[in-house]
């Protein structure tokens, strides 16, 4: 076997590996110079989420691999090893003529503190649909209780809640699952719209449901 000698560092090929004609460490020192020492990451102020290019998520390892992913560019692949708020130990690995190059790097996180789109309609008081809902105390608020959890556990907020003499006004954030609500429990409300406005050129509909309680 011909001992090969790295012309960088005069390294030679039986003590450690080469990639292509330049020893591991040459090549992989190379690389990462490539690999910005900094990130911004975004994240919520209010539900400390971050950032990614999907969307704000929850932050762990996956999450914030994703965020960097954007940033370091499509030539690595990357792993969060471990971070914390300050910085990122990621794992990178690529492709340099046909063999696999592998190394580790120290990224810092420049956290940037920003409001997600749900936390400043949350503090907004955004608002899509109006249930009103009418009838006797106890069914209107066994009613009243069954959408707020349904609202709540999909994603979906309560902006506000008037509790009024014959039963409620709830104001919810997404009309769609407002709808989903009374087809899931087959309830058939009156349904009236009011525009409120142009998103992009798009009328914008305020959904009212009216839903007297019979019983
Ligand atoms: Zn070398
Ligand atoms: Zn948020």
């Amino acid at each position: 076997m011909v001992i090969k000698h790295c012309p960088t560092c005069d390294r030679t090929s039986d003590k450690v590996r080469f990639i292509g004609e330049f020893c591991e460490v040459c090549v992989t020192g190379r690389l990462k110079k490539e690999v910005p020492d900094k990130a911004t990451i975004e994240r919520c102020k209010s539900c400390e989420r971050i950032r990614t290019p999907k969307g704000y998520a929850a932050p762990d390892r996956n999450t914030l691999k994703e965020a960097l992913q954007q940033q370091i560019g499509k030539r690595f692949s990357i792993t969060v090893v471990r971070y914390d708020w300050k910085g990122a130990d990621v794992r990178l690995s690529c492709d340099v003529e046909g063999n696999k190059a592998e190394f580790e790097k120290r990224i810092g996180l420049d956290v940037k503190r920003t409001m997600c789109i749900d936390c400043y309609r949350r503090t907004s008081g955004y608002y899509e649909a109006i249930f009103q809902l009418r009838g006797h105390r106890d069914a209107a608020e066994r009613m009243m209780k069954k959408f707020v959890n349904f609202i709540e556990t999909r994603g979906s907020f309560i902006s506000r809640l008037d509790e009024l003499d014959g039963g409620y006004d709830i104001y919810t954030s997404d009309k769609k699952v407002a709808s989903a609500f009374f087809d899931y429990y087959g309830l058939k409300p009156k349904r009236s719209y009011t525009l409120y406005g142009l998103q992009r050129g798009r009328k914008v509909y305020r959904n009212t449901y009216m839903l007297r309680l019979t019983s």
